[in-house]
């Protein structure tokens, strides 16, 4: 079994909402088990313009599942969320990215973890935190102090 975080975004059609449900498939994947979740966050959005605010959280789990195979299955929760990609980083009704796998390095077309841009945005850093304060990263960086080196972008918990 690996133990997995996974970052979870929404700005569109009630983001609550549709991260409860995200919880909700994820708690149902085969071989997988959703162990804790982090308080919701609202934050500002990154990327285009214009977009409301996006409702975060980091989601703990257990899974015997190969990497891209819980990929697979995520980006399925994404689909049936309505999850549609137009313009990068545009407005969504789910983003589900995996943001680490125990210790793991993947490096990948398709999958890459830990994930690249997770260390300068404190939407995951500070619900990831909240989880795990000792966390270490592969890198062997403090959750700590990737946290006074990210970024502050406005980010308040519900
Ligand atoms: P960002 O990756 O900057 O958060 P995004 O989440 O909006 O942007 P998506 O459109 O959700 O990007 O995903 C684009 C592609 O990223 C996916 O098709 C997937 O193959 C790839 N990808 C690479 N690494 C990961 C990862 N760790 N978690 C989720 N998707 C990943
Ligand atoms: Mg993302
Ligand atoms: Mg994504």
């Amino acid at each position: 079994m690996a133990r997995a975080y996974i970052g979870l975004g929404s700005n569109l059609a009630e983001p609550q909402r549709q991260l409860r449900s995200a919880l909700d498939a994820i708690a149902a994947l085969e071989e997988t088990r959703l162990l804790r979740c982090s308080s919701f966050y609202r934050s500002a959005p990154v990327g285009p313009a214009g977009q409301p605010d996006y409702i975060n959280a980091v989601a703990e789990l257990e899974t015997a599942l190969a990497p891209l195979h819980l990929l697979d299955r995520l980006q399925a929760v994404e689909a049936a969320h309505g999850r549609e990609r137009h313009v990068r980083w545009g407005a969504r009704t789910l983003d589900l990215d995996i943001l680490l796998l125990d210790a793991q390095r993947i490096d990948t077309p398709r999958l890459q973890v830990p994930h690249p841009r997770m260390t300068e945005r404190n939407f995951v850093l500070v619900p990831l935190a909240e989880l795990e304060p000792d966390l270490q990263l592969p890198s062997g960086e403090s959750i700590q102090a990737l946290l006074r080196q990210c970024p502050e972008n406005r980010l308040e918990k519900i």
